[in-house]
């Protein structure tokens, strides 16, 4: 959900600006939650098309992530997306990063685009000239690396140089990440990359998800019933699964701080498989502060909630940007992936606080007294209120940020001519 989710806003926002957008997806999903995103974004959007890419039975079982399993059965089926590709008057391609390189590969070979170079959404940079370069540099390229994405095991394939590209959409917003973007668009980072756009913030996508347990309704229902900024979203994404030992430190904590919460919690990487674990029982009896949600709930319809005041993220990088982009301050727990870097961008950004001490996800048990005092700290501090408040205020104002689609738009626009 963590890449499906941004593909979809930028999809239904370059849809929204008249391009014609198609749009191709493996088949069968992992999640429940990607099947039924997806069915009510095409439903919702019907001008836009849609290619089912149909991948073979997985011939890696022996991974014990489904999600890594599905990345590696795309990556080793791609050649069948060039025969989707040839039936497609094609100007520009987005892709994930995951597949970036590859499809790079494919699309050079196509007959019919001679003028077409890619224009990536993410783009990797050579570790080795990044760290020859200044503290600032570093941190900036470590920004772009977190939404880089391109895994070790996974880089392969033939690289085109940077030069070949027209320009880099990165799913930011300046008043966010403006000392990175800085950096990398005046050459401090890398000489000669193209230019790097900020999407700015990519607007949530409306739709109606068929299938839900009307667990949105539960909580908005709840949610406005209590004081403006009094509750506590703790939530972790689409893909972490709690042990048993962390859910009930949490449970701990939020019992002995009497603070009102919501926690969507899951008990297993695919939203499907989660079972409810009978020892949650005795937070919700005592629960008239508090909900806990095992289903899937719209978390940025949550996060807009006025009685919201805080959020315990793992700081995905889409939790981040919505946090950001509503002013909510974050009390960051990154617990994997590329999480740790995206803290640093909430810390420096003035929008949430983070323990280092707290470790990586399978590091150490974070203890329920720790969690209780980090909690106070989160709900009670009226200057990260106010500076959470003032990088949404900037962020709401910069929709299109700086012209970013427009740009955008006008490359699409240029080659469209030229072919
Ligand atoms: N999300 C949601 N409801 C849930 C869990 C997650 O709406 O019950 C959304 C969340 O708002 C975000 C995405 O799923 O847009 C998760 O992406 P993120 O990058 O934060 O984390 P990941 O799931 O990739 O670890
Ligand atoms: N990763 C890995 N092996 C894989 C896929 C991913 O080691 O097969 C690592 C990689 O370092 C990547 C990180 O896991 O940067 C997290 O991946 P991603 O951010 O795409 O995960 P998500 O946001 O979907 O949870």
């Amino acid at each position: 959900m963590g890449h499906l989710t941004p593909s979809l806003r930028l999809a239904a926002a370059l849809s929204t600006r008249g391009c014609r957008v198609t749009l191709i997806t493996p088949h069968p999903n992992v999640s429940l939650a990607e099947s039924n995103h997806l069915s009510a974004f095409l439903s919702s959007h019907p001008t836009i098309d849609h290619h089912p890419y149909h991948l073979p039975p997985s011939s890696h079982p022996t991974v014990d992530d489904p999600f890594f399993e599905q990345v590696h059965a795309i990556r080793c089926s791609l050649h069948l997306l060039r025969s989707i590709l040839d039936r497609i008057s094609l100007t520009a391609l987005v892709t994930d990063i995951f597949f970036a390189d590859s499809i790079t590969g494919i699309l050079s070979d196509l007959d019919h685009t001679p003028q077409l170079r890619p224009l990536h959404f993410f783009r990797q940079i050579p570790s080795s000239r990044i760290s020859s370069h200044s503290t600032h540099g570093r941190r900036a390229a470590a920004v772009w690396e977190s939404r880089a994405r391109i895994p070790p095991c996974f880089a392969a394939g033939k690289r085109q140089s940077t030069a070949q590209v027209d320009g880099v959409l990165v799913n930011t917003f300046s008043g966010f990440e403006a000392t990175a973007l800085e950096a990398l668009n005046n050459g401090r980072v890398v000489r000669n990359l193209p230019p790097i756009l900020p999407s700015g913030m990519l607007p949530p996508v409306q739709m109606d998800i068929q299938g839900g347990g009307g667990g949105d309704e539960v909580v908005v229902g709840w949610l406005d019933a209590q004081p403006p900024g009094s509750v506590v979203l703790l939530s972790f994404g689409s893909r972490t699964a709690m042990s048993r030992d962390r859910i009930a430190e949490i449970a701990e904590a939020l019992e002995l701080s009497k603070q009102r919460f919501v926690w969507i919690l899951k008990g297993s990487k695919v939203d499907r498989e989660d079972k409810d674990d009978p020892f949650l029982d005795r937070i919700r009896a005592g629960g008239r502060s508090g909900l806990v949600m095992r289903e899937w709930v719209d978390q940025a319809k949550i996060l807009s909630h006025p009685a919201i005041g805080g959020f315990v993220s793992h700081c995905g990088w889409n939790s981040v940007t919505e946090a950001a982009a509503r002013g909510v301050p974050v009390l960051a727990w990154p617990l994997n992936g590329d999480q740790k870097v995206n803290a640093e961008v909430v810390v420096e950004a003035g929008v949430g606080t983070w323990d280092r001490n707290w470790g990586w996800g399978g590091e150490r048990l974070v203890g329920g007294g720790e969690i209780v005092r980090k909690l106070m700290e989160l709900m009670g501090d009226a200057e990260l209120k106010r500076r959470a408040a003032s990088v949404g205020e900037e962020t709401r104002r910069a929709v299109d940020d700086g012209g970013s689609f427009d740009r955008l738009l006008k490359l699409i626009e240029n080659k469209s001519n030229n072919s």
